[in-house]
């Protein structure tokens, strides 16, 4: 069977929204340092580009997270496959994640990030799922809410390959 990938967001589009998410970023942030978590590896296109557009300091953290179940669907059991290297105690943190799905991931990796006492923490994603949420995770920055299909790109992948291709598309079998 073919495979081909239909585009749902444009480069430009997404790079135009990411610009706008870093402003609204800077803005918020004014005067204070933001300290980005990002989610391996899907999270990882997305955190670069965001830090380019981020004009208050910025340091940054990577951490690698896997749900257990297949791979198109998250069990919410979450397994911490690589922790952070440095503590989150007072930091203004902004969790960056690729896609938000069911929000059992967020849910999970917000309260245990958050027990580490940092000074406040903030979800921001590339890609929102809104009609298959079944946790009450609240997303703080959102780039765009999608409809319930399976995408690839911009660091989301369909078993490992299509991360690299530079927008939003859905994987189509002919
Ligand atoms: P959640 O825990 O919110 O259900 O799932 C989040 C994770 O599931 C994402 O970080 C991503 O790895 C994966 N995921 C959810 N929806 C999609 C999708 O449409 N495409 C891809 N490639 N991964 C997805």
């Amino acid at each position: 069977m073919a495979e081909s990938v239909r585009v749902l967001l444009t480069e430009d589009e997404v790079d135009k929204r990411i610009k706008e998410l870093g402003e609204a970023i800077s803005r918020d942030y004014e005067g204070e340092t933001v300290h980005l978590v990002c989610v391996l590896k899907g999270g990882v296109f997305f955190m670069c580009e965001l830090a380019k557009r981020i004009t208050v300091p910025v340091t940054m953290d990577f951490m690698s997270a896997s749900s257990y179940g297949s791979s198109t669907k998250s069990s919410g059991v979450v397994k911490i496959v690589k922790d952070l290297d440095e503590p989150l105690k007072d930091r203004h943190v902004i969790i960056v994640e690729d896609i938000v799905d069911s929000g059992r991931t967020l849910s999970y990796l917000i309260k245990m990030l958050g027990d580490r006492e940092p000074a406040s923490i903030k979800l921001c994603t590339l890609l929102d799922k809104p009609e298959r949420r079944v946790t009450d995770v609240k997303v703080d920055y959102t780039g765009f809410e999608i409809p319930d299909e399976f995408v690839v790109g911009y660091g989301l992948d369909y078993d490992q390959r299509y991360r690299n291709l530079p927008y939003i598309g859905v994987v189509e079998f002919n």
